[in-house]
């Protein structure tokens, strides 16, 4: 893309992102402070084309090709002068020929063609509907406010609407709360009115767990270093002991082992 820029002090858009370029009715692109500097008496002549311009008609150029915003400028000013409309020809045909003429005037002035004639055109066609044009001028503003007048009344309905929405949603949450308190309430008085069941129950109380084997009863787990039963088996190291294991309950286990399912007969 080509960098937009100021033909006269080659400032550019990507040197100076602030850069503001203006156009005025030839065409051609000068920056904000050209303009200013350039257009001191509030006129001057045009440093490319030397067309005599005003201070005044320098516009923001919004597209970058410059071209495009003096045909939008041009084409409303011819648009100003030819403001018929479908219902002022008595054939599609002929509105169409006007549509096209309106074309090529727009041409004619932005590519400064034929402009001697085309200005003249443009003069004799105003003055000769001059009535039509007024007409349509006062039709046009009138439209133009009835439209206005629709978008408010639009605007307004939408913003009654809202506001009634925003009621609607209020009432809802009010309501919604209203009803769990009509419920709680509810809950309240029925809970208040029946006596809480009391559960007479006895209280829990730990027994040791008992396990038949069906064998000859078992030393306690205490006792067996004192009857000798330890001898037997390896003692614990620090490492386990911190685990939780003692060699009492390791001999224990296995004397359960031993002795589960012996039935002691006696002679
Ligand atoms: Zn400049
Ligand atoms: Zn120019």
């Amino acid at each position: 893309m080509d960098d937009q820029g100021c033909p006269r002090c080659k400032t550019t858009k990507y040197r100076n992102p602030s850069l503001k370029l203006m156009v005025n009715v030839c065409g051609h692109t000068l920056c904000e402070s050209c303009v200013e500097m350039l257009f001191i008496r509030g006129s001057g002549n045009c440093q490319e084309c030397d067309t005599p311009l005003r201070k005044s008609n320098f516009r923001v150029q919004l597209f970058e090709d410059p071209a495009i915003d003096k045909e939008v400028e041009i084409r409303k000013k011819v648009l100003k002068i030819y403001n018929k409309n479908d219902s002022d020809f008595p054939s599609l045909r002929e509105y169409n020929d006007y549509l096209e003429l309106i074309e090529e005037i727009v041409y004619n002035l932005t590519n400064n063609m034929d402009l001697e004639n085309t200005k003249q055109m443009m003069e004799q066609y105003q003055r000769e509907n001059k009535e039509i044009i007024q007409k349509n001028k006062i039709k046009l503003t009138r439209e133009q406010e009835e439209l206005e007048e629709l978008l408010a009344m639009e605007r307004q309905e939408n913003e009654q609407r809202r506001l009634l929405q925003i009621k609607e949603e209020k009432r809802q949450v009010l309501a919604k709360k209203k009803n769990k308190q009509a419920l709680l309430d509810e809950l309240g008085q029925k809970i208040s009115l029946q006596p809480v069941p009391k559960i007479e129950e006895v209280l829990y109380v730990y027994k040791p767990i008992h396990v038949e084997t069906y064998g000859p009863p078992l030393p306690d787990l205490e006792n067996l270093g004192r009857f000798g039963y330890l001898n037997h088996v390896r003692a614990a190291p620090p490492q386990d002991l911190a685990g939780g294991y003692t060699s009492n309950l390791a001999c224990h286990r296995a004397m359960q082992d031993a002795f589960s399912g012996l039935f002691l007969q006696s002679v």
